[in-house]
């Protein structure tokens, strides 16, 4: 065998060797070892692109606003919820802790107003805690008053914003505050924020109720009702649902 042939063998013993997968594996041959004791994780299908986890609970799905009270002022046309201005907000029947929240939001297309006036709404985590909604797209505001912050609290890392009248989502991990029965702040909340798939708030310290200046907390049950704001703008909601942790 000459030096050529030598050479074309083994390139051909590699690759019949990496599509049978036999260096792949020992190559991750580490994350072989025993697993660590705990539950088995259950099952849950992840639902394809635009669609919902199979344990998720639906909140919202273009249907009806079954779910929510106050909400004989909102209308619902193909598909989106949008604020009954005037009227105030809309607050889950159910209540809810710690949880995974995802929803889709769009501002109005014809653009009114400026700053704060402009596509103004917000989802209320526990009716205490607000990541703001809001037209920010070449709209100049307060930065910890702009689309992903927590309202007064925190800007978001960055501007995600699409256009007016583009649909939203965000995707919100909370995890709730802890009083003893006496009403004394246990733990925290806090919360992460995607908003549009781009992390805009990684897991911050919600300083207390954000319709407070200085904020601070009101001591509340474990569990507590979602809320959408009526802030003066038609601001539409679609595709609303909440997993519990
Ligand atoms: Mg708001």
């Amino acid at each position: 065998m000459n030096a050529g042939t030598r050479k074309m063998t083994l390139v051909s013993l590699s690759v019949s060797l990496l599509a049978s997968g036999a260096l792949a594996c020992k190559m991750v041959g580490r994350e072989n070892r025993a697993s660590s004791p705990g539950a088995e994780p259950s099952v849950v299908d992840p639902g394809g692109i635009g669609l919902f986890p199979s344990d998720a609970m639906l909140l919202f799905y273009g249907r009806d606003l079954s779910q929510w009270r106050n909400a004989d002022h909102w209308t619902v046309k193909d598909g989106a919820a949008t604020v009954g201005v005037g009227y105030g907000g809309i607050t889950t029947r159910r209540a809810f802790g710690d949880c995974q929240l995802h929803l889709e939001w769009a501002t109005p297309a014809d653009v009114e107003g400026t700053g704060q006036e402009r596509g103004n709404s917000g989802v209320y985590l526990q009716e205490h805690y607000e990541i703001q909604v809001l037209d920010s797209y070449q709209n100049k505001t307060y930065p910890n008053g702009m689309a992903g912050a927590v309202y007064g609290q925190y800007a978001p890392l960055v501007n995600a914003s699409r256009k007016p009248g583009e649909w939203q989502s965000y995707d919100i991990i909370f995890e709730g505050p802890r009083f003893n029965p006496q009403g004394k702040l246990l733990k925290p909340a806090f919360v992460t924020v995607l908003f549009n798939g781009v992390l805009v708030q990684n897991h911050v310290e919600i300083k207390g109720d954000t319709g407070a200046d200085p904020p601070s907390y009101t001591p509340h049950a474990a569990k507590m009702p979602l809320h959408l704001q009526d802030h003066g703008c038609p601001v539409r909601y679609r595709n609303i649902w909440i997993r519990e942790l």
